[in-house]
């Protein structure tokens, strides 16, 4: 498997756009979501982690983050199946940083199964994670954005928001959803200043995905190593996990003002998966 370039530094003209740009980003205790937070302090942009975890380990992400970048970065434990703790989440954002500018929907989860065996409880889970959380934080960040006449959201959504895929039906549609949301929020305040705009990864080899080659691996009696090749086999046509390093230079970008006239967009960063 070849290995993907390293992340560079974001370039001096797109810190110097982003730094002081304070932004949210759900879910980022691991995985992408973290990836972009990173990429954000890299930018000097104050940040507020949100995530499940070890509370010690998250402090030294926190910590960590903050000292290598020399910003704000904060914490908040909020759950992103409770609309209160979502809109306390950016408030407690607003009233720390000022104003959030960037909001970062990230937060998800993954059911895998055919549709008869997916339990209801199954699907609201994944619906709430993945889709409903995005709506809650969306709607409680809006009026702060619009007041300053500023405004990012990137919603993070999946390959698997563009094309379906058969033991995906919850996951799947919870993407879908999230390109609904984009576009109709990104006509609904164009004209204030925000976009809105959706990642589309492929396969990105974070826990999450570890998880899902680990058990294909298991019930395929194949190696770690097999199951990965076979899973990538079918979606990214150069045969490489895409990098959270990745997804986190194209956050930076579309949280930038060079992005300004990128609305409504469904952006695949994928390897090609859904050029097919
Ligand atoms: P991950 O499991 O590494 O990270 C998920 C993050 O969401 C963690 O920080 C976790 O604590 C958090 N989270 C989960 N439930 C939560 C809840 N109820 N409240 C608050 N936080 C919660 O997964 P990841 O692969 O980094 O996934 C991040 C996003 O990217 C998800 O929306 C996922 O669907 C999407 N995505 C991932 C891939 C991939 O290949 N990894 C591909 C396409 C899209």
């Amino acid at each position: 498997m070849a290995m993907a370039p390293h992340a560079a530094k974001p370039a001096r003209a797109l810190r110097e756009d982003l730094a002081g740009k304070p932004a949210i980003v759900t879910g980022s205790t691991s995985g992408i979501g973290l990836g972009i937070a990173r990429a954000f302090a890299a930018a000097g942009m104050p940040v507020m982690l949100n995530g499940f975890g070890d509370a010690v380990e998250i402090e030294a992400t926190r910590a960590g983050l903050a000292d290598e970048f020399d910003v704000t970065v904060l914490y908040s434990a909020a759950d992103m199946t409770k609309p209160d703790q979502i809109a306390g989440m950016v408030e407690q954002a607003q009233v720390a940083f000022g104003w959030v500018e960037v909001l970062v929907n990230n937060a998800g989860i993954l059911h895998i199964g055919p549709v008869e065996t997916t339990s209801a409880a199954q699907w609201e889970a994944v619906l709430a994670v993945n889709l409903s959380s995005a709506f809650h934080a969306i709607r409680a960040a809006l009026p702060g954005m619009k007041a300053v006449k500023a405004g990012r959201i990137i919603n993070v959504a999946s390959a698997l928001g563009l094309v379906g895929a058969a033991g995906y039906s919850a996951y799947a549609t919870s993407k879908h959803g999230t390109m609904g949301l984009t576009k109709s929020v990104a006509l609904e305040v164009a004209e204030h200043g925000i976009t809105v705009n959706a990642i589309c990864p492929g396969y990105v080899l974070t826990p999450l995905v570890e998880r899902e080659i680990a058990s294909a691996a298991k019930a395929g009696g194949i190696s770690f190593e097999a199951a990965a090749k076979a899973a990538l086999a079918t979606g990214q046509a150069n045969g490489r996990f895409v990098t959270s390093e990745e997804i986190g230079s194209l956050a930076a970008y579309l949280a930038s003002s060079a992005a300004a006239s990128i609305t409504g967009a469904a952006i695949p960063i994928d390897g090609g998966w859904t050029a097919r």
